[in-house]
């Protein structure tokens, strides 16, 4: 196993914010997670699950632990029942996974091209964008329990996936650890051009091929600083940090007369309507915080209202506090209270 001391946790993240991890060991496969997790408990240590970093903020005091990067490598396909099952190990980089999957001519991910991060970490927060999601090509999950110390399999069902959640970030946050997930794939199929981006892109085309479609994704995400492209400070960030808050009828009712009175119209979007959702950077960008907004170290992306970014020395401590005044900016004008998207380590 390949254990390292005292090592910082900036540079594993896209963030790139945070302290020192005590001890980082880098876990390649089943044996070697299990024998972390025992190291950890042994000496006491609280245990973090990294997967690609893409979705934290790390405290600048860092992790006083071990810090398990999940390495898991392998992928294997298989036919059953007229679908491909990938089986994937939990630590291959998911672009990567979504380009194979696409040159192999199968369907399912192709809208979640050029999303960062690892395949073990897509059940976590059911990782979705331009009208698809994981949970729905799932087919299980395969983790170690950290209860009893046994390896399960988790079907789709079990993982109890829903908007941005799944019982890993929610009932069983901490419980499990991610070694392998199957996706079940449509060979052949057609793919989702439902997302209004999307559409327009290819307004005036023929009906595009996967290959043009996770094209164009990733060229929309790359407009957006949503894709990782080295020297564009705007992707130097979690991504969206903050979820489109699901409204009941009354909170709906309530901002709409809020807008109303300031001669406003909550923009109306068919993906989010269809789940009761509002749009988190609408909020944001009509609470003074405009894309390009800067406030030293860190700031508003210039291509996307909902992306933190950082603006090349920001702290965690920065990061916080600028999230803590968008939230209450938010709330006091809003009447909502936004939550965060990426999870927080070590605070
Ligand atoms: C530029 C950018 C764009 C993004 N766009 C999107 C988007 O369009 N849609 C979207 O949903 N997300 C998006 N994200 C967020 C992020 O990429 C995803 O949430 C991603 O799946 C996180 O995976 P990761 O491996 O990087 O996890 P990490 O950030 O390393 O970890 C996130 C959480 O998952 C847990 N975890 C990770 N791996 C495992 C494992 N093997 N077992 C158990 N727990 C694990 C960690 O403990 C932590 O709680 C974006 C992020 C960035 C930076």
């Amino acid at each position: 196993m390949n254990f390292q001391e005292n090592v910082p946790l900036a540079p594993l993240t896209t963030f790139k914010v945070g302290g020192p991890a005590r001890f980082l060991v880098e876990a390649a496969s089943h044996a070697e997670v299990a024998g972390t997790v025992q190291f950890a408990r042994a000496q006491s240590l609280p245990l973090f699950v990294l997967g690609g970093g893409s979705n934290l903020v790390i405290s600048d005091a860092g992790w006083p632990g071990v810090v398990l990067k999940v390495a898991i490598a392998g992928m294997e396909e298989r036919s059953e029942n007229g679908k491909v099952l990938f089986e994937m190990g939990a630590g291959v980089e998911w672009d990567k996974f979504v380009a194979r999957a696409v040159a192999r001519n199968c369907s399912g991910i192709e809208c979640l091209s050029g999303i960062p991060g690892s395949v073990g970490g897509t059940p976590v927060q059911n990782v979705g964008a331009y009208g698809q999601e994981v949970a729905e090509t799932i087919e299980s999950v395969l983790a170690l329990d950290m209860k009893d110390g046994q390896i399960r399999e988790l079907c789709n069902e079990a993982c109890g996936f829903n908007y941005r959640t799944s019982i890993f970030n929610t009932s069983e946050r901490g419980r499990y650890i991610i070694l392998r997930v199957t996706y079940a794939l449509e060979p052949g199929g057609v793919p989702r051009v439902h997302y209004a981006d999307l559409k327009r892109y290819f307004v005036g085309r023929d009906a595009p091929t996967l290959a043009e479609t996770r094209d164009a994704v990733r060229r929309i995400r790359a407009g957006k600083g949503m894709l990782i492209t080295p020297g564009d400070e705007d992707c130097r960030s979690a991504g969206s940090f903050f979820k489109n808050p699901v409204l009941s009828p009354g909170q709906f009712d309530d901002l709409a007369s809020r807008a109303a009175a300031k001669n406003l119209q909550i923009p109306s979007y068919p993906a989010l309507d269809a789940q009761k959702k509002v749009s988190a950077a609408w909020l944001v960008e009509h609470s003074g915080f405009s894309r390009g907004h800067g406030h030293g170290p860190v700031g508003i992306s210039r291509k996307h209202a909902l992306a933190i970014v950082n603006r090349g020395a920001a702290t965690a401590a920065d990061i916080v506090a600028f999230k803590d005044e968008i939230q209450e900016r938010v709330e006091d004008l809003w009447g909502i209270r936004l939550q965060p998207e990426p999870v927080f380590v070590g605070f």
